[in-house]
């Protein structure tokens, strides 16, 4: 078979860091194992029923059968200038949205609108999986800016300014953030965003996560903290993560016009409209009661302190609390270079993969977000399972 079988493209891209460890969980799960699973990355709620409820409507009406405008729903559009207005400070005509199959795909399109053969792209690590390899697709190159536990997993504008070039064309900003569940305040929010405005640097600000926010904090979207960056800033965001509604695939993009108008030619020649059903969805989860989110915002905070409270009795975990998103992100370097059953355990992969093999629970390896030395593990499962895991994994290294 020849070689390149495959284009280059898409033969260079990655398969997840996390496969590894969920393959195998989800094999043991289908034994039989009890496996506790700390992987996911979604909220283990129902969709609430007053969502469900304006999808069935819309899958009987037959207006929602038919294509629609590439962009988006116009209600569902203007839905979200008032969440934009009201969650980011930025107030904007439905020609600055376009409604995308999750956030992922819009990810995807600012970075590809944006993006192209030379421009670096600075990116502050731990970061979710998908930019490099979206960057990388738009032929662009990604440069990491490390944050540690010792710096609450936030980068400076110090290291941004080190890693900047005269190639830098963009920066990604996720507040709250995956892995990490770190939330920039205001005040370093706005240090980031004058930095970015400074230098011609393009802010792709995904704030899928800006709902889930705890003990008084508030993620402040960075086109609030600094507005002149409103033209050079994409937001990215979606119904996932706080309503519950991972599988339901709607997410959008706000952007200048341009970079829209670019989006939508990308999007038209992609995908085309977002299902309808779920537009409409998505419209009644914007428009209707917000108790429902608010009760998943209280369960994760509770979950959030029992977690950073049972796992900071783990010996060798280092855990900052987080503010924000479903993650806990411990620092496990301490338990790293040493000898267990015989066999020396060097990476946080190889930890993870020790941690599953012996107390049968898996958690996502820091190789997955950037360098070694960390695992995520999310708390978006029950409570009794989430503090019997956390025992196993005391009970390993104790
Ligand atoms: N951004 C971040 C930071 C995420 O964690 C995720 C989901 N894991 C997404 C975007 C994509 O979300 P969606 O399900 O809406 O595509």
């Amino acid at each position: 078979m020849s070689a390149n079988r495959l284009s280059p493209r898409i033969a260079a891209i990655a398969p997840s860091a996390t496969l590894k460890v969920d393959g195998k969980a989800k094999a043991l799960k289908a034994e039989g194992r009890p496996v506790i699973s700390y992987a996911a990355g979604e909220p283990d709620f129902a969709t609430p029923a007053h969502v469900i409820d304006a999808a069935l409507e819309a899958v009987r009406d037959p207006k929602n059968h038919k294509y629609t405008a590439n962009t988006g729903l116009p209600e569902l559009r203007e839905a979200i200038a008032a969440k934009t207005a009201r969650d980011s400070g930025l107030e904007v005509p439905v020609n600055r949205i376009i409604v995308t199959n999750g956030g992922k795909q819009a990810v995807f399109e600012s970075i590809n609108a944006i993006v192209g053969e030379g421009d670096e792209v600075l990116l502050p690590t731990p970061a979710w999986t998908s930019y490099p390899e979206v960057i990388k697709l738009a032929g662009g190159t990604t440069v990491e800016v490390f944050a540690g536990a010792d710096q609450g997993y936030k980068v400076t504008v110090e290291q941004l300014e080190a890693a900047r070039t005269p190639a830098t064309k963009a920066m990604l900003f996720v507040s709250p953030s995956n892995p990490t569940g770190a939330v920039y305040t205001a005040e370093e929010t706005r240090a980031i965003g004058e930095w970015a405005l400074a230098n011609n640097v393009w802010v792709i600000a995904d704030e899928i996560y800006q709902n889930l926010t705890y003990g008084g904090v508030k993620a402040t979207s960075i086109v609030e903290a600094v507005p002149a960056l409103a033209d050079s800033c994409i937001l990215v965001n979606g119904v996932a993560k706080s309503f519950a509604m991972t599988g339901w695939r709607v997410g959008w993009m706000v952007a200048p016009e341009d970079v829209i108008a670019g989006a939508a030619n990308l999007q038209s020649h992609l995908t085309s409209n977002v299902n309808n059903i779920a537009q409409r969805a998505a419209l009644a989860a914007l428009t209707g009661p917000m108790e429902p989110i608010e009760e998943f915002r209280v369960a994760f905070d509770r979950r959030r302190k029992l977690m950073v409270e049972e796992l900071s009795q783990v010996p060798g975990f280092r855990v900052p609390t987080p503010e924000g998103a479903f993650y806990v992100y411990a620092d496990v370097t301490e338990l790293l270079g040493k000898e267990y059953d015989g066999k020396q355990i060097n990476t946080s992969l190889e930890l993870a993969d020790y941690i599953l093999d012996k107390v049968e629970v898996a958690i996502v390896p820091g190789e997955a977000f950037g360098p070694s030395g960390y695992v995520r593990l999310s708390y978006a499962l029950g409570d009794e399972q989430l503090v019997e895991g956390v025992r196993r994994i005391r009970d390993l290294f104790s």
